[in-house]
């Protein structure tokens, strides 16, 4: 049945993405990320057009001319650069992409990892997420420093692999100050505290 099918395949998709963003400690946006596949809006439509080999969006925009479940879609979800669309105050042009807060452009590298992982499968290396975004670079409407941290994410996976990226995401991009302490006794570095109590170390 579809609807099964479907999904397992948002399901298993959204799994893979939440343990990515655990990784880089983006629990909240772990749990809701893609949530709305959830919502009637967009699950009728992923059974209706479910193909299993492309997303049901293109299915319905072939069929429809557009697709009500991707329009519902971006509007609610922080990780699609299509959510940043706003008006341009510069008056050149109507519409333009916004600069995207740095947690919601990791959301959205960890989504192609996640993507490129299921598609993939056994097979996946890291580079496939940078030969992927090469093969069907993002519109115009990503701005210019939202698309550069992007691809320089893009770029490092693909040299250095997870564990250094996430390294980076979490300590240079988020600048996340997990502060783990250490207690060190302190013997001769102050001779007039009382024996036994510790100095606290920041790591
Ligand atoms: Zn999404």
């Amino acid at each position: 049945m579809k609807a099964i099918r479907h999904f397992c395949t948002i399901t298993k998709h959204k799994i893979i993405v939440m343990r990515e963003c655990f990784k880089v400690g983006l629990y909240r946006q772990g749990l809701l990320h893609d949530l709305s596949k959830y919502s009637l809006t967009e699950f009728r439509v992923g059974c209706k057009y479910y193909q299993g080999t492309r997303s049901p969006n293109n299915a319905e925009r072939e069929d429809k001319g557009y697709s009500s479940a991707w329009l519902h879609h971006k509007g609610r979800n922080k990780h699609h650069y299509e959510y940043w669309i706003d008006y341009s105050l510069d008056g050149e042009r109507l519409l333009a992409g916004m600069k995207m807060p740095v947690r919601y452009v990791v959301e959205m590298f960890l989504d192609r990892i996640a993507a490129s992982k299921v598609y993939k499968g056994n097979a996946y290396k890291d580079s496939d997420p940078l030969e992927y975004y090469e093969n069907g670079k993002a519109g115009e409407l990503m701005h210019p420093e939202t698309r550069a941290l992007l691809e320089r994410l893009l770029h490092m996976l693909a040299k250095y692999g997870e564990e250094r990226t996430y390294r980076y995401i979490r300590r240079e991009v988020l600048k996340r100050k997990r502060v783990s302490f250490r207690l060190r006794p302190l013997k001769r570095l102050n001779r007039k505290r009382p024996a036994g109590s510790f100095r606290v170390v920041k790591l």
